[in-house]
């Protein structure tokens, strides 16, 4: 059985939770914990960050001292994966004095990046090992500068999907589509199938 975790005070909270249950319902054994106390995370396998507005997420992350507990659980290998939002959050430069990344990811974000004129838009993102699917982009953030994160897919010769070691982050939202393969591409880091957690982040098999 494999407990995850969903930052449960904004945004796409249900959404990520019904992407759970939906594989649930495939015959994977999962459980979701909301989290919202900084006990909770000790119960879980892994963390989602959803999508919403950064700038709340990290206030109150940080005010339940849940922000602390993710950094001190990464060190041992704790997976986190962060959708818009919660890709912001995951970054070490949000270049936005209200949000300060966690740095799990060495990325460097341009908040709304897509400005104005391209605040929502949906268009097939492909995804190494996974394919196509759809990208739900909602006034999404550009990754500017990808670190030392391996980019596991572009849209538009920018990088909208990276992943280092144990964080796995998208600038879409998967939860906002009934595709459930990213999630279960997560669960596979945590250590289920068709990916696996080889200690060095996500490995993935069949290419
Ligand atoms: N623009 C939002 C932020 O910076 C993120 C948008 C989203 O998660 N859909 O918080």
């Amino acid at each position: 059985m494999v407990k995850i975790g969903i930052v449960g005070f904004q945004g796409d909270v249900q959404e990520h939770l019904e992407m759970f249950t939906r594989i649930s319902g495939k015959g994977k054994n999962v459980q979701v914990q909301l989290i919202r106390k900084e006990v909770e995370l000790d119960s879980v396998d892994g963390l989602v960050i959803p999508g919403g507005e950064s700038t709340t997420i990290y206030k109150l992350i940080k005010e339940y001292n849940i922000y602390n507990r993710i950094k001190e659980k990464f060190k041992d290998g704790f997976p986190v994966m962060g959708t818009c939002a919660g890709l912001i959050l995951l970054s070490k430069n949000t270049n936005d004095p209200r949000v300060e990344g966690l740095g799990l990811l060495d990325s460097e974000i341009l908040r709304n990046g897509y400005g104005r004129q391209g605040e929502s838009f949906i268009d097939d993102v492909n995804i190494k090992g996974i394919g196509n699917v759809k990208g739900v982009f909602i006034r999404a953030p550009v990754i500017k500068n990808v670190g030392n994160s391996s980019v596991l897919a572009y849209y538009r010769e920018l990088p909208v999907m990276i992943y280092s070691r144990f964080a796995l982050g998208m600038t879409f939202h998967p939860e906002l589509t009934e595709d459930t393969r990213i999630h279960e591409m997560f669960m596979g880091m945590i250590g289920g199938e068709g990916y696996i957690s080889s200690g060095e982040g996500i490995e993935v098999l069949g290419e």
